[in-house]
């Protein structure tokens, strides 16, 4: 009997039809923001005076009063019953993956009988959702039990169907962040004042110091048939078997090629809604493997753009539905193809402009720009473990070092301009780099940065932090990630050396002072210069323009002391390394215990991540791939026994030779994969008796996970040998080409 199902799901897959998406009236740039209580809203719907106030909350962190907060709870209610809202939510991003929500409805009695809708500065500003269900690495049984959601009035508040959603961020009563959002504001603050204080140096009128990030988010799309086909991708966001395509992405053809109907539809739909929610989505194409893509917005202040990213992949994994599709936004759906990844481009904005641009107007900007460049590889220098810490999980694991994305060391690739500018600093004579001109004053030799400099970054996509023109690119972020976690580690690790930069100028200020006297020379210009000179030697080893797949980088990472190490639950251990608890807590990021508590949740979910694939993978072993090969084992057993009723017994023995051939590869495959079913088993037995989180999670990394290579070996050559019409599972040619 024929397996109906899968050749029934991937025939209706075929049949699909675009999905007709009815285009707004509006052109996009009218429709952005329409669900947005955005500045526009509130000065439509505020009292001018309690506007004013919340836009210096927004742009200058000012402290608001619970008179404020019942204003503009007013202002928002009005806003949003005219968009047909009924409940509202606190909104927050917990340390699982995804967001939270609790929806309760605007209804209250009136005292009279009835009932009427009301919101107030109270609800607005703090919630107490029952915590107890999130992890919090055991923080609730150390500190307080209860923990509580707090407004975050810098990223605005926005309607989805028939709810007000507030952006909060999750703390406990004790005021230990279980979320993302509260280290993320935290490390932003201390990005701010250390980088505001260096830019003093340069300009004293610079008041803050902005962090941005622009992320493009890949993602694959698939059938929802066929998904619903494959218990595997439903339950772990990936295949954990299935035998190449022979046809994948060797032809490079899908890289920027035309986009599928059903897929544009989808597409528009997504850029859409995500406008209605203020994500100015602006880039979308084809990405380098069968059935993968990108959508990217315009970069946005980091918060922000951290809140959009979470909502866009919510609004994504709905709209797929919509269109009959499932996104998966796994690292590692497919073996043997491309992984996703979330390129993160950071970059540092004063209020008058970017920070890592090039070339300045003035040999004083291009001091600033060189500052900015330097401090921010010390950052990453010091801190490349915690960094490559910040972006690893069960699900990325599979990508980094996988010879198609980043390797799992954290290099900075610069470009040959910016490479030498660098060395040049290094190398020339403090009194080489300033000359006098008689009437300009003084000159910075660095002052001819060429014009090119900007579009002349060359790519080179093996590198994990690449600067490309006016940003970094963060390019190892896995693409479910919560960008926060990385943005958190960055943005500290350049505040600790941008502050650590400002001590040592200052320190040297006084002792050049005398030295230059009468010169014409600035101290605090050639203090800086010897700091960076400084700088840029010790942080030379984080700078590698080669190929970054390349084994002999391994090597040469190791003696340059970058941290090379591949486990998982062994890479977080960085965020317990001294040098990473105390910039933490001098910055006031994050505590010790904190820490401690946010490593217990990571290597709990790396041991359920594995522990749930290794039983999908274990179920699917003996109820699905083993019935059906032994189903046609036995099938070719019958046509054996056939022959030899019809032809005499040596004519048949010839005739019955590959069947028999087959037969003995499915017994010696299938007894192949039920041992390692078994072995998986046992090693698990053995694991889950181990108390220690980090210890379990190593077992799981080493006793548990090198096992499902060997079952899968073995199920895909099933795959290649048995009947077609049999096989339950739909194949990756059906997964990935068919649209
Ligand atoms: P790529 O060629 O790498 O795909 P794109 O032009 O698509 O790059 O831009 C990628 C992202 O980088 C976009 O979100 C864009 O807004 C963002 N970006 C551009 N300039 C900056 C900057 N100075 N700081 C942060 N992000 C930036
Ligand atoms: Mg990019």
């Amino acid at each position: 009997m024929a397996n109906e199902l899968r050749l029934q799901v991937v025939a209706e897959a075929f049949k699909k039809k675009p999905l007709e998406v009815a285009t707004p009236a509006e052109r996009p740039s009218e429709n952005f923001g329409r669900k947005v209580f955005g500045r526009d809203k509130m000065y439509k719907y505020l009292p001018k005076d309690v506007y004013e106030k919340m836009v210096d909350v927004i742009d200058n962190g000012a402290q608001l009063d619970r008179s404020v907060a019942d204003a503009v709870a007013t202002g928002m209610i009005q806003w949003a019953k005219e968009h047909g809202a009924t409940h509202y939510t606190h909104w927050f991003q917990p340390l699982t993956e995804g967001t939270a929500e609790k929806h309760d409805s605007f209804l209250e009695h009136d005292g009279r009988g009835g009932m009427l809708e009301e919101f107030s500065g109270k609800l607005l500003v703090q919630q107490e959702p029952d915590a107890s269900s999130f992890p919090s690495g055991g923080i609730r049984s150390t500190f307080e039990a209860r923990g509580y959601s707090a407004w975050d009035p810098t990223s605005p508040v926005f309607i989805i169907d028939d709810t007000l959603v507030i952006p909060t961020i999750f703390i406990s009563y004790s005021g230990e962040a279980l979320d993302y959002k509260a280290p993320l504001l935290r490390a932003l603050k201390a990005v701010n004042q250390a980088a505001t204080e260096v830019c003093h140096y340069f300009d004293p009128a610079v008041k803050k110091v902005t962090s941005n990030l622009g992320w493009e988010q890949e993602y694959f799309l698939v059938d929802e048939g066929l998904y619903a086909a494959r218990p595997d991708l439903l339950l772990t966001g990936r295949t954990l078997m299935g035998h190449d395509s022979a046809k994948n992405q060797q032809m490079e053809d899908h890289y920027f090629g035309a986009i599928p109907e059903r897929v544009a539809a989808f597409m528009k739909d997504l850029e859409m809604q995500a406008l209605e929610l203020g994500i100015p989505c602006k880039t979308r194409h084809n990405e380098v493997a069968p059935n993968q893509f990108e959508v990217a917005p315009i970069f946005e202040d980091t918060n922000l753009a951290v809140d959009h990213n979470m909502l866009l992949m919510s609004v994504m994994k709905r709209v797929a539905r919509k269109h009959g599709f499932r996104a998966l936004l796994h690292e590692k759906p497919f073996a043997g193809i491309n992984g996703s990844g979330k390129h993160n481009n950071w970059s540092l904005s004063t209020d008058t402009g970017i920070l890592l641009h090039a070339p300045g107007k003035t040999p004083t900007e291009n001091l600033r720009f060189a500052t900015f460049i330097v401090e921010t590889l010390m950052g990453v220098w010091r801190h490349n473990g915690l960094l490559k810490a910040s972006i690893m999980s069960a699900t990325n694991a599979h990508r980094l070092g996988a010879n198609e994305a980043p390797p799992a060391i954290i290099s900075s690739f610069l470009g040959s301009q910016l490479s030498e500018l660098l060395d040049h600093i290094e190398r020339a004579d403090r009194d080489d780099l300033f000359r006098l001109d008689r009437r300009q004053g003084l000159k910075l030799d660095i002052s001819e940065i060429p014009e090119i400099f900007i579009d002349n970054t060359d790519r080179n996509r093996t590198s994990p932090f690449a600067f490309t023109g006016n940003r970094f690119e963060f390019r190892a972020v896995g693409s479910e990630a919560n960008c926060a976690s990385a943005m958190i580690a960055l943005n500290s690790a350049v505040a600790e050396a941008l502050t650590d930069f400002k001590r040592r100028v200052d320190a040297r200020i006084p002792q050049l002072e005398g030295e230059l006297a009468g010169t014409g020379h600035s101290a605090t210009y050639h203090a800086i210069i010897d700091v960076l000179r400084d700088d840029i030697r010790t942080c030379r080893p984080i700078r590698f323009d080669g190929n970054g797949y390349s084994d002999q980088w391994v090597a040469e990472a190791q003696r340059r002391g970058l941290d090379v190490e591949t486990s998982c639950p062994k890479i977080f251990d960085h965020y317990l390394r001294p040098e990473s608890v105390a910039m933490f807590e001098r910055l006031g990021v994050m505590t010790r215990k904190e820490l401690q508590a946010r490593n217990e949740v990571k290597w709990e979910t790396y041991t359920k991540k594995i522990q749930i694939e290794a039983r999908v993978l274990g179920d699917l072993s003996m109820n699905h791939i083993i019935p059906v090969a032994t189903r046609y084992q036995n099938q070719l057993l019958a046509g054996v026994a056939q022959m030899a009723a019809v032809f005499p017994a040596d004519k048949a023995e010839r005739l019955s030779e590959r069947n028999l051939r087959l037969v003995e590869e499915i017994a010696e495959r299938t007894a192949a994969i039920e041992s390692g079913v078994e072995q998986l088993v046992e090693a698990r037995r053995h694991a889950n008796k181990i108390d220690d989180a980090r210890q379990r999670a190593i077992a799981y990394h080493d006793t548990i996970e090198p096992l499902f290579g060997t079952i899968r070996y073995q199920i895909d050559k099933l795959e290649l040998i048995t009947d077609d019409s049999l096989w339950p599972l739909p194949k990756y040619r059906e997964l990935l080409f068919i649209r």
